[in-house]
């Protein structure tokens, strides 16, 4: 493959450290409440995605944090986004800081979605992982963003606690009008490993992918998953028979920290790069990439004999997570156990 165009085509810019939240299953362990101004390391930082767009026309960029409503830059950040041409900004957020001021704000900027992270369908439940009163400011602050005209979508991190309310979180999803509603895996990382949240064990995850499908099938509402379990066929089905999916770390996907430490994805902490000495295309066509595009040669383990290696690939910050190999098989598949082992 010519390195030139490894196909990069979205970057998950975490601006932030700093939250207003602490949340159960977080992936950053210590975080500050304090915001903290870095404005001329963010413009040294469009600076690299701008040299990236000389190369790649289909950049999507996602701001996050921390929390990047707490950023003070994050207006001027977009503003630049926008000059440079990059075609898709959206920001991954709680939500509760969006009064109607900053609802405008971003209505008047050219954003595509806010993806709004929720753990339940209720204060009861959601509040349990993302604190006391959290769900209320949230849906409160979905509710500005849907009326100033902004399309907003709801990001669920499921573990053995919320499975069970996977429905119930689509009902509350599409009563708020969102435009789609993304499921992903609790993992053992940040202040998530060891505390009072569980990830799922192999089976349900299918059973996750499995309720996925069925809504997704029976509801107006897109009901989806960034996990490459979902390419993988649950009972007979196929959804997708791309050439190389399923995990997009290091492929469709790049994770730029606030210190502008570079990630294959950001649940899999392992740094490629610092944008303070490396450009994003040094970074993405370095050897350190290599095992991201050649499965073939890098995987080991049950995924690297898997007929859905090439489509599915298995979540490499779960490997990670797992088995300190990022390399290894993805311990949360349900095929290992039923395929491989003889399971059920
Ligand atoms: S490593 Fe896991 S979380 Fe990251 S892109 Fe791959 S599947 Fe998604
Ligand atoms: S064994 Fe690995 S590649 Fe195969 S389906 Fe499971 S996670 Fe995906």
């Amino acid at each position: 493959m010519d390195k030139q165009y490894r196909p990069i085509i979205q970057i998950m810019w975490h601006l932030n450290n700093e939250c207003n939240l602490q949340c159960r299953h977080c992936y950053i362990k210590n975080q500050s409440r304090i915001p903290v101004d870095r404005l001329d390391f963010q413009l040294k930082a469009i600076d690299r995605i701008i040299e990236l767009c000389e190369y790649y026309s289909l950049i999507r960029v996602g701001l996050l944090g921390g929390e990047p409503l707490l950023d003070p830059n994050i207006f001027t950040i977009i503003k630049h986004l926008n000059d440079v041409g990059v075609r898709r900004v959206d920001i991954g957020t709680n939500a509760t800081l969006i009064d109607f001021k900053c609802a405008k704000q971003i209505a008047s900027l050219n954003v595509k979605m806010v993806q709004i992270s929720l753990e339940g369908h209720n204060s009861e439940v959601n509040d349990q992982v993302r604190g006391t009163g959290s769900f209320k400011k949230s849906i409160h602050g979905l509710r500005l963003l849907r009326n100033c005209g902004i399309d907003v979508g709801i990001m669920t991190t499921v573990s053995k606690f919320n499975l069970q309310y996977i429905e119930n979180i689509v009902n509350m999803a599409e009563r708020e009008g969102a435009k789609l509603i993304a499921f992903n895996r609790m993992l053992p990382i940040g202040k998530g490993k060891g505390g009072m949240l569980i990830p799922l064990e192999s089976h349900e995850m299918k059973e996750m992918m499995r309720l996925i499908h069925s809504l997704n099938d029976s509801r107006s509402i897109e009901v989806t998953s960034d996990d490459p379990l979902l390419y993988v066929p649950v009972d007979g089905r196929i959804l997708s028979s791309s050439e190389l999916g399923g995990c997009g770390a290091g492929i469709g996907n790049l994770a730029i920290c606030h210190n502008g430490d570079v990630f294959p994805c950001r649940r899999l902490p392992i740094v490629v790069g610092n944008i303070s000495d490396s450009s994003l295309l040094d970074i993405i066509n370095s050897e350190k990439m290599d095992c991201f595009y050649d499965r073939k040669s890098f995987l080991k383990g049950y995924c690297a004999e898997c007929d859905f290696r090439q489509i599915c690939g298995g979540c490499r910050a779960a490997a990670y997570a797992y088995t300190g190999d990022h390399h290894g098989h993805d311990p949360q598949c349900w095929r290992i156990s039923t395929v491989y082992k003889g399971g059920d």
